[in-house]
C-alpha cells in the first residue's frame, strides 16, 4: 500500500523505541542430545590449527561427561570452579592464555555447566574478539564486534542465562552485565540428562531462581504480551515442579524448559526488588545469586504477596531450611553499602514499583529487611 506524503510523515514522527533483541538461533532439545555436539560443531570448525575451547565446571572433572566431551586435533579443554561468581579479571587471564597458547583465534568456545560456566563463556568469546579487557565492556551496548562462535550447554536448571543477552561478572567497580547482542549464545544444548547429578539443596536454589524471574517479570510495570506470555508458561512448569508430585525425570525437563521460558520473560522486562536486593548481599557477602535471592525474597510480601506465599509452600514441601542469621554479624556502614548496591539498580525499581519509586522506596526500608536475613 503507498501512503501519501502525509501520512508517511505521521507515521515517521510516531516512529516507536522497541527493543530488538536477538534470540538464541539454534537450540537442540532433549535427552542425550549432548551425544550430537562434535556433529553440531563440526561444519564451525575454521581448520585444524584451529581449536575449539569447552569451559568445564570442574565438578565435571573425572567424571563420565568429561570422556564425551568431542574434543579432536589441539583443542583444549579448561576445567574451572564454579564456588565464586565470574569476575572480569578471570575472563581476561582466560583470554590471554588462550591468546598466548594459539596463534590462531579458535573456531569456538563451548560452555558447560551453570549460570557461572554460561556467563564465563559467553564473556571469554566476547573478549576473545574485542580490544581491551572485560570491565571496560560492563554496561549496554557496548561491544563493538561479534564474538566467537559460542555454545551453551546447561547442566542445571534455573538462571535463564542460557537464553539471556547478558553475562554477569564482577568487576573491579561493580557487578554488572556486559549485555550485547553479542552476547547471546550461537547455539544451545539442552540436555535434562546433564542434570542427574545436581545436589538437592542447589536444585532449589537455582531452580527459584526462575520462580522469582517469573514474579519479578509478571508484577512488574514493563510487562507485556510478549514477557506474559513466556513468564506464564515458566510459573505454571515451576508450579508443577516445586510443588506437584512429578517423577524425577518429568522434573528435570521441565525445570529445564521453566528457566528458558523465564529467561525470555526477562528479556522484554526485567527483574526486579529481589533481584536488585540479592546484588547487595552478594557484594558485601559473596552470597550467591540463587541463594541470595532467596534469602531475600521470602521478606518481600510488601512486594510480591501470592508469589511469597507460593515461596513458603515450595520450601516446605520441598524440605529445604534456607540459612538464617546471614547479616547479623554486619555493621551498619556494611547495611548502608548493600542498600546503596541495591538502589544503585534503578530499571529493576523502576520495573518493580513504577517511575515514581524513590518516592516510595527508602534506605531505612531496605535496611530493615536485611536486617532480617
Ligand atoms: P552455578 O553455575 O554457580 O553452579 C552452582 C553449583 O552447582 C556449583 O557448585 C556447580 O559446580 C554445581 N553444579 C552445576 N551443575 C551441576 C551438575 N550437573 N551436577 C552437580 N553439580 C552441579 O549455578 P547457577 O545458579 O546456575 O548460576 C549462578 C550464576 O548465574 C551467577 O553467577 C549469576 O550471576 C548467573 N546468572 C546469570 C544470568 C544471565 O542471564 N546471564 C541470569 C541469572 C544468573
Ligand atoms: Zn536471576
Amino acid at each position: 500500500m503507498k501512503l501519501d506524503k502525509e501520512e508517511s510523515t505521521v507515521k515517521r514522527i510516531h516512529k516507536t523505541d522497541h527493543r530488538n533483541f536477538p534470540m538464541v538461533p539454534r537450540v537442540v532439545y532433549g535427552r542425550g542430545s549432548f551425544s550430537q555436539l562434535a556433529d553440531i560443531i563440526l561444519p564451525m570448525r575454521k581448520n585444524s590449527e584451529a581449536p575449539f575451547i569447552f569451559l568445564v565446571d570442574d565438578f565435571f572433572e573425572g567424571k563420565q561427561l568429561e570422556e564425551q566431551i568431542p574434543w579432536l586435533f589441539n583443542d583444549q579443554i579448561i576445567f574451572i570452579s564454579a564456588d565464586e561468581e565470574p569476575k572480569t579479571e578471570q575472563v581476561d587471564a582466560i583470554v590471554q592464555k588462550l591468546k598466548d597458547d594459539f596463534e590462531e583465534l579458535p573456531s569456538g568456545i563451548v560452555g558447560i555447566g551453570g549460570g557461572t560456566l554460561l556467563d564465563l563463556s559467553k564473556a571469554v568469546a566476547i573478549m576473545m574478539a574485542n580490544k581491551g579487557l572485560a570491565h571496560q565492556y560492563q554496561g549496554w551496548d557496548l561491544v563493538q564486534r561479534p564474538a566467537l562462535y559460542h555454545v551453551g550447554v546447561p547442566t542445571i536448571s534455573g538462571t535463564g542465562a542460557e537464553v539471556s543477552r547478558t553475562t554477569v561478572l564482577s568487576g573491579p567497580e561493580k557487578k554488572l552485565g556486559i549485555n550485547s547482542d553479542f552476547t547471546t549464545f550461537d547455539q544451545v544444548v539442552l540436555d535434562p540428562d546433564l542434570t542427574n547429578t545436581v545436589p538437592k539443596e542447589q536444585w532449589f536454589y537455582t531452580g527459584m531462581d526462575c520462580f522469582i524471574h517469573c514474579i519479578e517479570s509478571l508484577n512488574g510495570t514493563y510487562l507485556n504480551a510478549f514477557s506474559q506470555s513466556y513468564g506464564e508458561k515458566a510459573l505454571a512448569l515451576c508450579k508443577e515442579v516445586f510443588l506437584g508430585d512429578l517423577a524425577a525425570q518429568e522434573s528435570q525437563e521441565k525445570l529445564m524448559m521453566a528457566s528458558w521460558h523465564g529467561g525470555m520473560s526477562i528479556a522484554y522486562s526485567q527483574v526486579g526488588v529481589a533481584h536488585a536486593m540479592s546484588y547487595g548481599l552478594s557484594y558485601v557477602l559473596g552470597v550467591k545469586h540463587g541463594i541470595g535471592n532467596c534469602l531475600v525474597f521470602q521478606h518481600l510480601e510488601d512486594f510480591y504477596s501470592d508469589g511469597v506465599a507460593l515461596f513458603q509452600q515450595m520450601l516446605e514441601k520441598q524440605e529445604i531450611d534456607l540459612p538464617k542469621e546471614i547479616c547479623k554479624e554486619l555493621s551498619g556502614h556494611d547495611f548502608e553499602t548493600m542498600a546503596s548496591i541495591a538502589l544503585s539498580m534503578e530499571p529493576l525499581w523502576e520495573n518493580a514499583i513504577g517511575k515514581d519509586w524513590k518516592e516510595k522506596i527508602s534506605t531505612e526500608q531496605l535496611i530493615s529487611i536485611y536486617k532480617k536475613i
